[in-house]
């Protein structure tokens, strides 16, 4: 348990709500659709996976960055546009992701309420600025930080950046997370600590190589068992 106050930053989806479990559905949904007469569903995935990693890139995360990726499969599977028609039944596919409410992952409220009281606590999530901000709203969780980021992407750069901006003393400062791509491995780049807590349903672009030997990196298995630690 660590006595002195230290800054806690959470990353949002996959962390305090379920989110790519929803992007999962869809795509199973859109594979079905598909119904692709020679390729099998591991082959269709890798395909979409290649769209997706280049329109991250390009256009960044959320539902719209989904749709126009799942339209470019069709496009490229069936070596023609996508056609107004096919649009409009894979935005129906996605339509879920617009609707829901957030779930959030057990035991976030409680922990965040303890964690709170002894620490500062920061949110920083990338993608959609809109959707990203809906999901907050819907989360009823705004409250606990002292602030929220909401960023295009979460690399090297960034975490330098919210360390400058507020102040953040790397060494007493935390970035908690399941990506390894997008909280552990930026944020230890950077020089702060990190905390992983993986989420079995982790988007596969979000996946990397964690150094296990990294004395600075916490590994948890649920997000209550923060406040062993903090
Ligand atoms: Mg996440």
């Amino acid at each position: 348990m660590r006595h002195s106050r230290q800054v806690l930053v959470f990353d949002a989806d996959d962390t305090l709500w379920e989110n790519n479990v929803l992007f999962e559905r869809v795509i199973e949904d859109f594979l079905d659709w598909l119904a692709h007469p020679t390729l099998d569903r591991r082959e269709l995935r890798a395909v979409l996976d290649d769209i997706e990693r280049a329109n991250t890139v390009a256009h960044g995360y959320g539902t719209q960055s989904l749709l126009r990726s799942l339209a470019d499969c069709v496009t490229r599977l069936r070596s023609r546009p996508a056609t107004a028609r096919e649009h409009a039944e894979i935005k129906e596919l996605a339509a879920a992701l617009v609707d829901d409410q957030v779930e959030l992952i057990p035991g976030v409220a409680e922990t965040l309420t303890a964690l709170g009281e002894r620490h500062d606590l920061l949110l920083l999530t990338k993608g959609d600025p809109d959707e990203q901000q809906r999901k907050i709203e819907m989360s009823q969780l705004a409250h606990y930080f002292r602030e929220i980021g909401i960023v295009p992407e979460k690399n090297d750069a960034t975490y330098r950046g919210l360390i400058e901006t507020h102040g953040l003393t790397p060494a007493t400062s935390w970035m908690i997370g399941n990506s390894p791509k997008s909280d552990i491995l930026p944020a230890r780049q950077a020089g702060m600590n990190a905390v992983f807590i993986p989420n079995p349903h982790t988007w596969v672009l979000e996946h990397g190589e964690l150094d296990h030997s990294d004395a600075q990196v916490l590994h948890l298995k649920s997000f209550h068992e923060l406040t062993r630690h903090f």
